[in-house]
């Protein structure tokens, strides 16, 4: 397999699968609306086209220009507070761009697809670790899109043969060796990003949200999974595929957990500065435990995530966060 189309690749994370990509070889074309993505972020070596997925004639422009082996499929909204206030608009970006995005595979005979899917389609879970089988049931508007996406693939598979593999993300931290690539949220909402812009003196203190959990110090407990490894699952998500591989779901975590607490002193000994932390009210929605089990992905896919020391995950998302402390800007 050699030519990707990588939806969503100027993001987070569709930027570090295509570096990979390139890397490995692979024809990348990247399609990506730039509402949240960075043209910065794009592999030079990348085809780029700037536009939305719901642009249908878009769309199908890029499909005829290129034969497609398969797309991965990161473009969507992923702010889960933002999704509870404007659902209509999540459903609109995420599943109806996914539905137009699946009609032109279809009609350009590409029948792989892998997906960026989340633990978010669990909801508060029975126990953990959470594995593949386990209810589902979303308690926000952004797990539910997806999930709804997930469904509208299972239909696809039946009538058109279409086959894809949903990867159920835990918590995306870290950044690219090089430090020239990582996460750049506008606004950012997420712990580890939060917590350095503190160490970087750009914000004065991480607000903790709630020591009153049922866990030993009272904090969240957060599977976090570096996003190298989550992208090497991507490419084996493909060779998987390639190999006939089945429509198929897989949890992507380090089957470790660590607390708020933890995970602030980790970044205090990486980044030996003292991260000041004031105490807040409960985040509404927020699970007490989330851990993943991911031994069906590391047996069916052969995946085996190498860099789950938190230490080198925030060291990683660090290196990038201190040389680029204002994110991707027009110098990069
Ligand atoms: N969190 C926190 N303060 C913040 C941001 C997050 O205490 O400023 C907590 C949050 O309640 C959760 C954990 O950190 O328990 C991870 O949150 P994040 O938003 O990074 O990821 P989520 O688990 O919501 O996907």
């Amino acid at each position: 397999m050699k030519s990707v189309l990588v939806a969503g690749g100027a993001g987070y994370i569709g930027s570090h699968a295509v570096h990979q990509l390139v890397e490995r070889g692979y024809e990348v074309a990247v399609v990506d609306n730039l509402k949240t993505g960075r043209l910065a972020a794009v592999h030079p070596k990348s085809i780029f086209y700037e536009g939305d997925l719901r642009n249908r004639n878009f769309l199908t422009q890029v499909f005829s220009r290129h034969r497609f082996d398969a797309v991965i499929h990161f473009a969507a909204s992923s702010v889960v507070g933002e999704s509870m206030k404007m659902p209509l608009e999540y459903f609109d970006n995420n599943v109806y761009g996914t539905q137009v995005l699946l009609e032109v595979m279809r009609d350009a005979e590409v029948k792989k697809i892998v997906f960026s899917s989340t633990a978010a389609t669990y909801g508060e879970p029975e126990k953990v670790p959470i594995t593949e089988d386990m209810p589902t049931n979303p308690t926000n508007a952004y797990g539910e899109t997806k999930l709804a996406m997930e469904k509208m693939m299972k239909w696809a598979d039946v009538a058109y043969g279409l086959k894809y593999v949903a990867l159920r993300y835990f918590n995306v931290a870290g950044a690219r060796n090089g430090g020239d690539l990582g996460e750049a949220h506008e606004p950012e909402t997420h712990l580890i990003p939060l917590v350095l812009k503190v160490a970087l003196g750009k914000t004065p203190a991480i607000t903790v949200f709630g020591r009153d959990y049922p866990t030993p110090d009272g904090t969240c407990i957060r599977d976090y999974i570096h996003v190298e490894d989550l992208i090497d699952a991507h490419v084996l998500a493909l060779e998987y595929l390639n190999s006939s591989g089945t429509s198929n779901t897989f949890n992507l975590g380090s089957s470790q957990g660590f607390s708020v607490e933890e995970i602030l002193s980790a970044a205090r000994k990486v980044t030996g500065h003292s991260i000041p932390a004031q105490l807040g009210p409960r985040r509404a929605g927020d699970p007490a435990r989330l851990i993943a089990g991911s031994e069906k992905a590391q047996k069916v896919l052969g995946w085996k995530p190498s860099r789950t020391s938190i230490e080198r995950i925030i060291s990683d998302a660090w290196r990038w966060h201190s040389r680029h402390p204002d994110g991707y800007t027009a110098s990069i």
